[in-house]
């Protein structure tokens, strides 16, 4: 069994990323610059914002945080949306989720415009993607399909299973696996809420991905022996062990399942590096067409 190491890969593409930083500054080009709108006071989501922007000091990006009060309307946030669209100095921007209830999630993410869009939220870029055109990808899955690279894992004609429809995963996941490309090719089978007969799908599976949100859902039975689990999942559990009394956790009983499958991500330091190293990428991309 192999782990699949995340959090190294993500250093290594972030070391790439600042290499080319620093070869574009030299030629006098722009810096990169990624600005991200943050609403309320959520622990986690200003964790998650919190990396991105450590991230972006590292590979020598400039970054800009707008915060945003939790009972912001939304108009109020529309405005905000609008006027990084408008600034010419910011090359890509992302709105963290989740976004509070009294606000219209998908018409704030509509709102971006698609060549600043780098969390490739919009439906102008999950339409490219739909279509095999380029345009930015969705960051986590984008990150699996950059493991799988990065390993060497043929993917050709393999059967992937996905557990998980949302529009930030389940289904770019299946549709970059499902593409004429490597890694791609696979056949996949997209599994969700209504399925029956799961562990039988899972167990016919030479990928797994789990992008479910619940805490150990896959379990060794559900594993074919030899095959490679991608978890997505974060979930956080009681540990009295810890001094915050939790602990992050996937969507995988990974002790049990790592016994039988061939390669498998941990977490944390699996997927979810990834997801920050795609996104500074998107960032750079969008830099260089602006
Ligand atoms: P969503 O809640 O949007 O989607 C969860 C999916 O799981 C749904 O399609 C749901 O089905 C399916 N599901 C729920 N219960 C079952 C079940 N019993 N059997 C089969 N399928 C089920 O979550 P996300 O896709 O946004 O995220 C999934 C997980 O990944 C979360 O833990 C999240 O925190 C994590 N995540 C991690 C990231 C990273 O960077 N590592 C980035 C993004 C997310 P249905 O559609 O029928 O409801």
């Amino acid at each position: 069994m192999q782990i699949i190491d995340g959090k190294a890969t993500s250093l290594v593409i972030q070391q790439e990323i600042k290499e080319l930083v620093e070869q574009r500054i030299a030629q006098g080009q722009k810096r990169p610059h990624l600005a991200a709108i943050i609403v309320g006071d959520n622990p986690a989501s200003r964790a998650y914002v919190g990396h991105k922007i450590k991230a972006c000091e590292r590979v020598g990006f400039q970054s800009t945080l707008v915060e945003c009060s939790d009972n912001i309307q939304e108009s109020e946030l529309l405005a905000e949306v609008e006027a990084l669209n408008q600034d010419d100095a910011i090359d890509g921007f992302i709105v963290q989720l989740p976004l509070p209830d009294h606000i219209d999630e998908q018409k704030v993410l509509e709102a971006v415009t698609p060549t600043k869009d780098v969390d490739g939220f919009h439906p102008v870029n999950a339409g490219r993607l739909s279509l095999g055109l380029p345009g930015f990808q969705p960051a986590t899955p984008a990150g699996i399909i950059e493991l799988l690279k990065r390993y060497g894992i043929e993917t050709s004609g393999k059967h992937a299973v996905i557990i998980g429809r949302s529009a930030i995963v389940g289904t770019p996941m299946t549709l970059l696996l499902s593409r004429n490309a490597q890694p791609g090719n696979c056949t996949v089978t997209m599994c969700h809420s209504r399925t029956q007969n799961l562990a039988e799908i899972t167990r016919s599976a030479d990928i797994l991905v789990a992008a479910i949100g619940r805490a150990h859902f896959v379990t060794k039975d559900m594993v074919k022996p030899g095959a490679i689990v991608i978890d997505v999942g974060i979930n956080r559990i009681p540990d009295p062990s810890k001094k915050s009394g939790a602990r992050l956790t996937g969507d995988v009983d990974y002790d049990a399942v790592a016994e039988v499958a061939g390669h498998i991500t941990p977490v944390p330091g699996g997927v979810g590096p990834m997801t920050i190293a795609m996104l500074l990428r998107n960032t750079l991309d969008a830099s260089a067409s602006s």
